[in-house]
């Protein structure tokens, strides 16, 4: 709370504030009117927000059956029409659609884009196989804006108040300059580069783009850049926050003190205590895919992130595309109630998940979702034919305080190779025995298990460290 009202006393915030309050007022800039009315929307009863999400999800099955052929065919081929839907239930009988589908529906315009101008593109990072690209508008650009900065306003930051950012190489806003993808973009990329550094005062500091990790030099550079510019707010992946605690640690340099950080990533609580303890920070979560800005965002609760319902309608489903109970992993499935351009209803994101039943202390009546447990095409399958979420396998490696960083690959044979950079020399026998022994118990006896000590980790194309990969 002290961090929170320090942070709105700066009259920095007022300005930036009032400034968008003005530009909402006389332009097309509309995000702090929405923002605004997003703030109200977290605190409307649990009524109140299922009819406003059920109000949304009729207004666009309404316009996307006028105005959308890929959707109309579709929904016509399973002989479904959502207009005539009465009750959230019915969704059900929608067909879920995904990259792919979507994909070869925009090539044959099935979206009806050729006959729209002045929209910009979004595109996903890849990371989940295929490369895809969403059309926004410019007055929905503004909408999930607001989305982003709900879920930043949720720990406390506020506009004009200094932050830092730390991705991976193969992030857009870097347009190709790591990954030698020309196409690299963001949608309105200046005026979203603009209101990052004069309103965010967002430091973006050089991430990892070598082959794999094990750069002092860069770790170097992000640690003296913290120093110097002590971010309120930084942003980060999870990879990133357990080398730079390592550096630190190895070197024996004064610790870094950051009141808030976002982690775009899962920890166990382990190690998620041991880092906040560690930056004396306050560590907060979002579930914002590229195409879908704002899904669910954390509270100072921090169990699990609350899903903005009055923006999408999120499901988790089992592969034969029916509801999971709360707690169990399901695949998660996003209906956007915003971008009438090129809706996505039922869209199967590539990630998995699990959501909760209780509502949060905090008081939002937002329902919970629980941090993310990895991408769909990473999960494990044990000796059974189980299917073991990779932030299952992840906790495992997390909880030892002598892993620094890992990468745990399951190939076609079901055979488990894991390569683990060590904090010492010291415990490594152990270490592995204990780690051996929880892996045997969830994948099951009869799955070759290999534990490799390494100096370092491979990254993938993008630039990310993807802690666990099938
Ligand atoms: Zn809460």
């Amino acid at each position: 709370m002290g961090y929170l009202s320090k942070a709105a006393r700066t009259p920095y915030t007022c300005c930036v504030e009032s400034g968008y309050q003005i530009l909402a007022a006389v332009t097309p800039c509309r995000a702090w009117s929405h923002f605004l009315e997003l703030q109200k929307n977290q605190w409307l009863t649990r009524q109140e927000l299922d009819d406003l999400r059920w109000q949304r999800l009729k207004q666009l099955f309404t316009v996307t059956h006028e105005t959308i052929p890929f959707y109309r065919n579709l929904w016509k081929s399973c002989n479904v029409d959502p207009r005539k839907f009465d009750d959230l239930s019915n969704l059900l009988d929608l067909p879920v659609v995904d990259k792919q589908i979507l994909t070869r529906a925009q090539q044959e315009d099935g979206f009806g884009l050729s006959a729209h101008k002045g929209y910009d593109v979004a595109h996903t990072s890849g990371t989940t196989g295929i490369r895809f690209q969403i059309p926004f508008t410019f007055a929905t650009f503004q909408k999930k804006y607001a989305s982003h900065l709900r879920q930043m306003y949720a720990c406390g930051w506020r506009l004009g108040v200094s932050s830092a950012t730390l991705h991976y190489s193969g992030h857009s806003q870097f347009r190709g300059k790591y990954t030698g993808r020309a196409d690299d973009r963001e949608p309105f990329m200046n005026m979203r580069e603009s209101a990052l550094s004069v309103a965010h005062r967002r430091r973006v500091l050089v991430p990892y783009h070598g082959r794999e990790t094990g750069d002092d030099e860069q770790v170097r550079a992000w640690y003296t850049t913290l120093a110097a510019c002590s971010p309120y707010m930084f942003e980060t992946l999870d990879f990133n926050l357990p080398i730079l605690k390592d550096f630190i640690e190895r070197y024996n340099l004064p610790r870094l003190h950051i009141p808030k950080t976002f982690v775009l990533g899962t920890y166990s609580p382990s190690l998620r205590c041991e880092l906040q303890r560690f930056f004396s920070t306050e560590l907060f979560n979002r579930y914002s895919p590229h195409e879908i800005e704002g899904v669910a965002f954390s509270c100072n609760v921090h169990r699990g992130m609350h899903m903005a319902i009055d923006c999408y309608h999120t499901e988790f489903l089992d592969r034969r595309n029916r509801p999971v109970g709360p707690g169990e992993i399901g695949e998660i499935v996003v209906t956007d109630m915003e971008n009438y351009l090129m809706p996505l209803i039922r869209y199967r994101v590539g990630d998995v998940g699990h959501y909760y039943e209780e509502p949060c202390t905090c008081g939002r009546p937002m329902p919970l979702m629980g941090d993310l447990d990895g991408r769909t095409r990473d999960c494990f399958q044990t000796a059974a034919g189980l299917m073991v979420a990779p932030s299952q396998v992840a906790a495992i490696l997390q909880d030892e305080p002598e892993v620094v960083v890992f990468q745990a690959a399951q190939d076609q044979s079901l055979a488990v190779s894991i390569q683990i950079v060590f904090r010492n020399t010291t415990g490594i026998e152990e270490t592995g025995a204990r780690i051996r022994r929880r892996l045997e118990k969830l994948l099951g006896a009869g799955i070759p298990l290999s534990l490799n000590p390494a100096r370092s980790i491979r990254l993938e194309q993008n630039g990310k460290c993807c802690f666990v990969k099938r």
